[in-house]
């Protein structure tokens, strides 16, 4: 018995049938005693939908607008789902953004929560209710509303959770939790029990797209109880918590990004400061650099190559070109036929051989490696695109995970 948060995606509350689903095991978790605040997206592709009926109205709205448009997806299922638990006999509210306090800056459609006045949202707790609340939106200091960025209700029911103190936040959705591999690729692939924050982040941010990833930072951040489950079948899913138990498992999941691609800087003087001058150029340009690459100077010449998201790779060209005689280079290469897959898992700090059995197995299937990055806990490679699933075969089969 306690406070517990649960939220729902997209494909959960996806039609009828699924919001009493929904409704379902709100109610069930309310039966057992609990304190429930529920936390939804908007239906399906309904932010999909309104992102494309503003394009055909303005090629460029404003963001302001923007956010009242998508505001209104989550706010039709918050609705729709209270209507659906009032007809089981529950009693329920429903609270947009704003309604919960949730109070956020001013930068619309990606804005961040400052903070939760939680006192309306507590008062009906204490009247018994089940309260839904509309994931994704708040209001800024000047009462306009705002959104999140996409994905953002994840961050919305974590937030919830750590503002509340609540025992537990689960995160619904359609897969039943986070598994060693994109199952759809690996057929192999497992569901892990638990991981650790910050494997989590590591996967959310190669694009693991189980959970938002300034979510699981705030769930870090605060120690919130964090769990995946499915909405779809009654089985459990995979706790994300501070530390997890020893365990035997080397890595705890490959992933792949195909939101890469490689600009090399070819023929640059090989003298101090060049580096600094071509990141500093990007930085300007706010041009998302990851992997660098710095060969060896020959003949007084060097290269340096970088990864970047693929819609920031025209900008990055353009910008570097337009100082290629500042920067004494010869010109500017760019591959965008390329995905970087990785190995996460805390458990390669302690154990050497970790990279070794990686490359190997890429090795052993011919991959050939063009750029290498590592952290304390994950190793990155950038391979040719169509090498990519094949790789993340191999290597999981690699560490048996
Ligand atoms: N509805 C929003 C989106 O599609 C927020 C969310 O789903 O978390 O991005
Ligand atoms: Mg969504």
């Amino acid at each position: 018995m306690g406070l517990i948060v649960q939220k729902f995606g997209g494909t959960s509350v996806a039609n009828t049938e699924r919001i009493f689903n929904v409704a379902r095991i709100v109610t069930q978790t309310y039966d057992k005693g609990n304190n429930v605040v529920v936390v939804v997206s908007a239906q399906g592709d309904t932010t999909d939908d309104l992102i494309e009926k503003a394009a055909q109205i303005n090629k460029n709205p404003s963001k302001r607008e923007m956010d009242v448009l998508l505001s209104t997806g989550e706010q039709i299922s918050i609705s729709l789902l209270a209507m659906a638990i009032e007809s089981l006999g529950y009693p329920v509210v429903s609270m947009t953004g704003w309604q919960a306090g949730f109070l956020t800056d001013s930068n619309h459609m990606s804005s961040r929560i400052r903070k939760i006045k939680d006192e309306r949202l507590l008062k009906e707790l204490d009247k018994k209710n089940i309260v839904v609340v509309a994931g994704f939106q708040g209001i800024n200091r000047y009462e306009d509303i705002t959104t999140l960025g996409r994905g953002g209700s994840d961050t919305s029911a974590v937030a919830l959770a750590a503002a509340l103190k609540a025992d537990l936040c689960q995160i619904y959705t359609d897969v039943d939790g986070v598994y060693t591999a994109d199952p759809r690729i690996v057929k192999t692939a497992k569901k892990l029990e638990e991981i650790s924050f910050d494997e989590m982040l590591e996967l959310a941010s190669l694009g693991a797209q189980v959970l938002h990833n300034r979510s699981v930072e705030m769930a870090k951040k605060y120690n919130v109880n964090m769990e995946v489950v499915s909405s779809l079948e009654d089985k459990p899913g995979t706790k994300v918590k501070e530390a997890v138990k020893m365990e035997k498992m080397l890595i705890k999941g490959v992933a792949r990004d195909n939101d890469v691609c490689r600009i090399a800087v070819v023929g640059l003087p090989d003298k101090p400061g060049i580096a600094f001058k071509i990141f500093t150029l990007l930085a300007k340009e706010k041009i998302n650099v990851d992997i660098i690459l710095q060969s060896i100077g020959r003949e007084g010449t060097k290269d340096i190559s970088f990864t970047c998201p693929c819609g920031q790779k025209d900008r990055a060209i353009e910008v570097l070109n337009n100082s290629l005689d500042s920067l004494e280079a010869q010109k500017i290469e760019s591959d965008d036929n390329v995905s970087k897959v990785s190995i996460v898992g805390a458990g390669m700090q302690s154990n050497p051989g970790v990279a070794a059995t990686m490359f190997e197995a890429l090795y052993d299937s011919r991959i050939n490696i063009q750029m290498i990055s590592t952290s304390e806990i994950k190793i990155s490679v950038l391979i040719e695109r169509k090498d990519s699933e094949r790789a993340l075969q191999v290597i999981h089969d690699a560490f048996q995970v």
